[in-house]
């Protein structure tokens, strides 16, 4: 880490924005989360009513989640002129948005070829199908998922330009999503694990996240038991950002340049919807990330 690089931090911004979650330190990027307070307090899901399962509102689908999504972004301060959604299947795909394949015009964002999957502007979402993660090395371009306990997880390579969004609850942590995200960063933009630093948001911490043998287990590596495992009155609890630390620095992140975030989606500070506290009716958070001009060398 150089000199001139700050720690990676999470702060709780109140004053002349509306309150969110902004994390510091990850460079070249803005990375931000809602929270339940107005003007965003329900998210698209509230916005659009029901729908808590499937292809519903809850997937920040339709003409209200997509003005939801606009009017955010533009209040935390992106001024790009796409918003990349994936349809979350909490499974581990991750979808990548790369200058070198064509993505990213002057005229705005538009999928390369046949495999195109959807178009931008400020009026729609650039919908990238079912994944639960993005990567982009394009600027102009706000990467966007949903959550309600599970964590999302921000990347950022320094020296690529370039960045990956995650939405990582069990399952997806059970499958290392927030390491494919790496990988396909590496791929796509050749991005060195090493480079990367890296922000767990806000989730269902292990204060609140009581589950059952099966979770547990499966947040387990042959190589490694699951961090952040506690037994409580006999009851498995896990936190989810833990194992995600474990699994990225067991690719190659360095410790120092990860930071996990402090707030309980549960029971933190009355800030967040929570998808264990508040039933399948709760509202959503979104978390965003978004390029900044690359810095002049
Ligand atoms: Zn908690």
């Amino acid at each position: 880490m150089g000199p001139e690089e700050e720690d990676v931090t999470e702060e709780v911004v109140r004053l002349g924005w509306p309150t969110h979650v902004r994390c510091r330190g990850l460079g070249g990027t803005e990375a931000a989360f809602t929270t339940r307070l107005e003007p965003f307090g329900m998210g698209p899901h509230g916005i659009a009513g029901s729908g808590a399962h499937g292809g519903g509102p809850a997937n920040g689908r339709g003409p209200a989640a997509s003005a939801w999504a606009w009017a955010a972004a533009r209040a935390l301060g992106f001024a790009g002129h796409a918003i990349a959604k994936a349809t979350q299947v909490h499974g581990v795909g991750v979808k990548a948005i790369s200058a070198a394949a064509g993505w990213g015009r002057p005229d705005g964002v538009t999928a390369p070829g046949p495999g195109r999957t959807g178009s931008g502007g400020p009026s729609g979402l650039l919908e990238l199908g079912e994944c639960d993660s993005a990567v982009c090395d394009v600027p102009g371009v706000a990467l966007m998922t949903l959550h309600a306990d599970c964590a999302p997880v921000y990347l950022y390579d320094a020296r690529r330009h370039a960045m990956g969004l995650a939405h990582s609850g069990w399952k997806g942590t059970a499958g290392s999503v927030a390491v494919k995200a790496a990988e396909a960063m590496s791929a796509a933009f050749g991005t060195d694990a090493g480079d990367l630093c890296a922000y767990v948001g806000p989730y269902i911490k292990g204060c609140c996240y009581e589950v059952g043998d099966a979770v547990a287990s499966a947040m387990a590596k042959d190589w490694a038991p699951a961090p952040g495992i506690r037994s409580r009155d006999g009851r498995l609890t896990v936190d989810l950002g833990e194992v995600i630390r474990r699994d990225l620095v067991g690719v190659g992140v360095d410790r120092r340049r990860i930071c996990v975030s402090g707030l309980c989606t549960s029971c933190g500070e009355g800030l967040f919807h929570s998808h264990r506290r508040d039933g399948a009716g709760a509202g959503r958070m979104a978390a965003f990330m978004w390029l900044r001009e690359r810095p002049a060398h």
